[in-house]
């Protein structure tokens, strides 16, 4: 509309199989929506200086409006410096201090891809949030803690749950809404969820056949719950969808559009 092109720039380090899927899905994306997507596929060699170095790089280009680097990345590279090093303009992730601290307030520009993705599927659907007891099982940075911070905004009665959490069971069993973040596949049983419960199943995990799964065993708890989200499908393209809508608002911001 204003002559300008939404720019991403997807940056992998080495060779991980999972990235690479998650990085040609992001590239694709993209092309769908019509956005401009630099791909930089480093080696695994690569060292933190040259990692920081294209990332002011890109920090410095205009036809660039989102930095995403791929995580993982490889174990001698320090990806807290390297995600400090993004301009907090341009995180599209989300995981920059700056926009984490934006988040704990309420005032964000942008949210972490994947717990908004949820949001917007709690919305899509019309399932209340307000009141309801929520119960989010992982506190990563990237998924868990974020999740329960949305939540929260949103007025649920959140508790977050981790590998030192006692009595998993019952707590799970008391929640409406359940996000299961754990990185586990099938691990959260039907006698862990709650009749009529809302299961959101963050998991991207392989079960023992290699084959592409969730965190959530979705065969016995589908006829218990009164939603759930499929893996594959279900939050992995919203995902993919919020990083596009971070992009654009990046853009947007760029350009004091
Ligand atoms: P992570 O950093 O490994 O965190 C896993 C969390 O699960 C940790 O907080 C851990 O607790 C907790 N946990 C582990 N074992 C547990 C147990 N027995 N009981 C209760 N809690 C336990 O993983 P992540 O990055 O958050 O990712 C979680 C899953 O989501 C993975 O399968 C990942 O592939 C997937 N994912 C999907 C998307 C998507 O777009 N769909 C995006 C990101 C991630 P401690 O903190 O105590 O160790």
């Amino acid at each position: 509309m204003h002559g300008i092109t939404p720019g991403l720039a997807v940056v992998i380090v080495g060779d991980d199989p999972a990235s690479r899927v998650y990085v040609n899905n992001k590239k694709k994306a993209c092309e769908v929506v019509g956005f401009k997507s630099e791909e930089y596929a480093l080696p695994a060699s690569t060292t933190q200086e040259e990692l920081l170095e294209l990332v002011n790089t890109l920090n410095n280009k205009s036809d660039i409006n989102g930095i995403l680097v791929q995580l993982p990345l490889p174990e001698h590279l320090d990806d807290k410096a390297v995600i400090e090093a993004i301009n907090p303009q341009k995180d599209v992730d989300a995981f920059h201090a700056v926009n984490v601290g934006k988040i704990m307030l309420g005032e964000y520009d942008f949210l972490p891809c994947t717990p908004s993705g949820v949001m917007e599927m709690l919305h899509a659907y019309d399932i209340p949030v307000s009141g309801k007891n929520c119960v989010v099982i992982g506190r990563s940075n990237i998924v868990g803690k974020p999740m329960a911070m949305l939540l929260l905004h949103e007025n649920g009665t959140v508790t977050i749950c981790h590998s030192r959490t006692q009595n998993l069971t019952e707590v799970c069993k008391e929640a409406d809404i359940l996000v299961a973040a754990v990185g586990k596949p099938k691990f959260v049983t039907a006698d862990m969820v709650k009749e009529g419960a809302v299961v959101i199943d963050v998991g991207m995990d392989r079960d023992e056949n290699g084959k592409l799964c969730g965190d959530v065993d979705f065969e016995n708890v589908k006829d218990k719950c009164s939603y759930i989200t499929p893996v594959p499908g279900g939050v992995g393209p919203m995902t993919i969808s919020t990083l596009m809508k971070n992009t654009l608002k990046a853009c947007k911001i760029q350009n004091n559009l």
